[in-house]
């Protein structure tokens, strides 16, 4: 029996009657199919980050512009008003170059250019040589970061460098989207792992939401997560990383009760 290929090529169901060279290409076509669908989708979610990224300078940057000019123009000798127009103008700066470490980080992890040095190290000492800084910011703000007590002399397995930056960008977090009341670090040994969470008790996250945030650029609220200096990369960078640690990291949250990030380590 002759095919017409060429209009039958894209039925999803192989007819039976085929001689097995035409179900060779057929399949071939199809395949073929699939992977032009998927440099399709690449490229536009590669437009679409490109499109993203492009926004997201364009904010602070049009905002320090603004705010130059208003001061050339005149209010450089408004003495009301000039201080608070240069720390307007700073702190986008800061949000500026924020974003632009955490589109190296994404890109390095992205292309697989991460360098990961794994090894044992004590999680109690790897906690205390940063966790400090954050119990002072949060107290700054009127919270109550605390550490649950845990065995000292667990040790875990990965890369110290990559998973500070997982808990000090979960613990801002916590008390970025946090008004009152506490965060906490609590670590649960198991026989060969350790269960981490970070909780708050902040503004949580919408059920909608909860399952785009570590989506590149998602935020729930964009003008709150920016005037907190935030860059909607931070979550994605996480992900990367704990999965580069062969874990996942989970999230529970209640809007207006507060939210809980997790994830294991291997011990
Ligand atoms: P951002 O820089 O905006 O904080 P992230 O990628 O770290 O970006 O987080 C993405 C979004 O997830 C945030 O904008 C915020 O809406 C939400 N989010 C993250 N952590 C929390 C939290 N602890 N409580 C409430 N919302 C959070």
């Amino acid at each position: 029996m002759r095919t017409n290929i060429s209009e039958n090529l894209t039925e999803i169901s192989l007819n039976k009657n085929l001689k097995p060279l035409e179900d060779e290409i057929r399949l071939l076509y199809l395949k073929n199919q699939n992977d032009i669908e998927y440099l399709k989708k690449l490229e536009k979610m590669r437009t679409q980050f490109i499109g993203n990224v492009s926004h997201e300078l364009r904010t602070p940057i049009f905002n320090i512009q603004g705010y130059l000019e208003t001061l050339l123009d005149g209010a450089l000798e408004d003495e009301k008003v000039n201080r608070l127009f240069l720390e307007k103008a700073n702190k986008n700066t800061i949000n500026l170059s924020h974003l632009l470490n955490d589109l190296i980080d994404l890109s390095m992890i992205e292309s697989g250019e991460m360098r990961m040095s794994f090894r044992y190290f004590n999680l109690k000492d790897f906690l205390d040589s940063f966790v400090d800084e954050y119990v002072q910011l949060a107290k700054h703000k009127g919270l109550i970061l605390t550490i649950c007590d845990f065995n000292e002399n667990i040790k875990v397995f990965g890369d110290k460098n990559k998973l500070q930056q997982v808990f000090t960008n979960l613990i801002q977090n916590a008390i970025k989207y946090t008004n009152e009341g506490e965060i906490k670090i609590t670590i649960e040994e198991e026989a060969k792992k350790v269960l981490i969470k970070i909780s708050d008790t902040g503004i949580g996250i919408p059920p909608a939401d909860i399952d785009r945030i570590f989506e590149r650029f998602y935020r729930v609220d964009k003008a709150r997560s920016r005037e907190v200096g935030g860059t909607g990369l931070g979550l994605a960078i996480v992900k990367h990383i704990i999965e580069a640690h062969h874990s996942k990291i989970r999230v529970k949250s209640e809007l207006n009760s507060g939210s809980e990030f997790s994830f294991i380590l291997k011990k």
